[in-house]
């Protein structure tokens, strides 16, 4: 299992002294096989590099430009830049930067860059709640993928975040049948191989003990319990108990 901490726009340098005792629970039993990936705001991620050069933790981005070179475009970076200081993952298509402007087509090329510079891409996918009670679920999904993923061959380097936009934040998550049904929906899109699926929005220390029965779901994207060292572990620690 995978479990992604989302840090948003949250954290300095003192906040990584909060991350010793993850450092210290990676290399424990505890964690079974799961395998942990901080994606902090982009000034952390040289600092957390190096923090985690001795583990096994893994570091994302959270966002990135989508031209593959360098260029006029201040305050970006691109996906060259994030890789060069350490990052391995990057978040793409978070419901955040949706509502910002960023539309399926633009996610498409950052979704390519990232693969070019060797990043693995964390693809958030997701229904507004109007959406979700004009029951347009999956032909919302089913465009943000068809788009989001138009011409890019190499599946295995994706992860697909389901992460509905009125659980993120709000303490709400599906039902259980409902996640189970729309993470099949997911799956069904991809012919032979699909990418691994995550489940996003509200995970937390008492909702992961239903969360981790859903079939087929590869791991957690977890934004505000992420930012709680110890919440974090509960999650993962709850996963495996
Ligand atoms: C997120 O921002 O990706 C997220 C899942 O946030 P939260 O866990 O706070 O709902």
């Amino acid at each position: 299992m995978y479990f992604v901490a989302n840090w948003k726009m949250y954290g300095n340098l003192s906040s990584l002294n909060t991350l010793n005792k993850v450092i210290k629970f990676s290399k424990s039993k505890a964690i079974n096989k799961g395998r942990l990936i901080y994606c902090p705001p982009n000034t952390l991620i040289s600092p957390l590099s190096k923090k985690f050069s001795n583990c096994q933790i893994a570091i994302g981005a959270q966002n990135c430009h989508e031209n593959e070179s360098y260029g006029p475009f201040t305050g970006f970076v691109n996906c060259k830049m994030l890789k060069n200081i350490g990052a391995q993952f990057v978040i793409v298509g978070h419901s955040e930067n949706r509502k910002k402007g960023e539309n399926d087509k633009l996610i498409n090329l950052k979704i390519k860059s990232a693969l070019k510079a060797k990043l693995k891409v964390i693809f958030c996918i997701g229904e507004t709640l109007v959406e979700k009670r004009k029951k347009k679920t999956k032909s919302i999904l089913s465009n943000q993928i068809k788009i989001g993923l138009k011409k890019v061959k190499n599946k295995s380097k994706i992860f697909i975040a389901y992460e509905p936009v009125w659980a993120i934040g709000t303490g709400i998550i599906p039902s259980s049948n409902d996640l189970i049904k729309t993470v099949q929906f997911i799956k069904s899109k991809f012919k032979k191989k699909f990418p691994k699926i995550l489940y996003g929005g509200s995970v937390n220390p008492k909702n992961i003990k239903n969360l981790k029965e859903i079939d087929n779901i590869d791991g957690f994207l977890i934004g505000g319990a992420s930012q709680n060292a110890n919440k974090f572990i509960d999650i993962v620690k709850k996963t495996y108990s």
